[in-house]
């Protein structure tokens, strides 16, 4: 297999199809832009487990992601996809940078969720997008950005659903989509503790990789406890 991108927490492998990749997960841990970094023992397993989790959850509700297959412990097929260079944030709960940019306070609910945008560019910080910004940024077209605020807050809905039954609060998470070789719109990336905030209902006990952010604990403990609540 040809390596065709490494990133913090994925290696992109090139596939026997010419439109589909091999995607692993590495056991790196990374924050502040990759100030922070550790290579954690299962890591990698452990996402992956989460990612394939929540993706067959969404899938069974219609929402279409880039997934192919799961291959082994670490690896996944992907549909090739052009990946939109904005980060989409959708918030229930303050916590993080909408706490340090804006104020909030942590754990006020946001009601209907906060929906924001951020530039992916390592380089620049990744920086928060206002939509006027698009106007002048050849980031997305207009619809398409409507189609995956839309799926956002679907994904939300059918998370909660699922989260909230176990006890466990979804706070906020990232999620990226990009564009298949037929023009179609497909959730990408990953969905775990990595990129997801998740509190112990009725407190603000963290499952996810502010463990990590905060040198709250042990990451692959907390996430393999999270594995456990779920059922995974
Ligand atoms: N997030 C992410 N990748 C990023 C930035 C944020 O996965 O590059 C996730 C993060 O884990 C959290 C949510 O998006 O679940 C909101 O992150 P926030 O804007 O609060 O930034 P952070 O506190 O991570 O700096």
């Amino acid at each position: 297999m040809k390596l065709l991108y490494e990133g913090k927490a994925k290696k992109i492998y090139n596939s026997d199809q010419s439109d589909q990749v091999i995607i692993e997960f590495k056991d790196d841990a990374t924050a502040f832009n990759g100030l922070k970094k550790d290579s954690l023992d299962g890591k990698g397993k452990i996402n992956l487990k989460f990612t394939r989790y929540f993706f067959d959850l969404l899938h069974s509700h219609g929402i279409k992601s880039h997934v192919v297959s799961f291959l082994d412990e670490t690896t996944l097929k992907a549909k090739k996809v052009d990946i939109f260079q904005i980060e989409l944030v959708v918030r229930n709960y303050a916590a993080g940078s909408i706490c340090k940019r804006l104020g909030f306070e942590k754990g006020i609910k946001f009601s209907p969720p906060m929906v924001e945008l951020f530039l992916k560019d390592d380089s620049l910080g990744d920086p928060l997008l206002c939509k006027s910004h698009l106007k002048y940024m050849n980031l997305i077209a207009e619809e398409d950005l409507l189609f995956i605020e839309k799926q956002a807050l679907k994904i939300n809905d059918i998370l909660i659903e699922c989260l909230d039954s176990k006890g466990i609060t979804l706070v906020d998470y990232k999620l990226e989509f990009g564009k298949a070789q037929d023009g179609e719109i497909l959730l990408a990336d990953e969905i775990s503790p990595d990129n997801c905030r998740f509190w112990v209902k009725g407190t603000m006990e963290s499952l996810d990789k502010d463990v990590y952010r905060e040198d709250k604990g042990d990451l692959v403990q907390s996430y393999g406890r999270l594995l456990e609540i779920l059922g995974i």
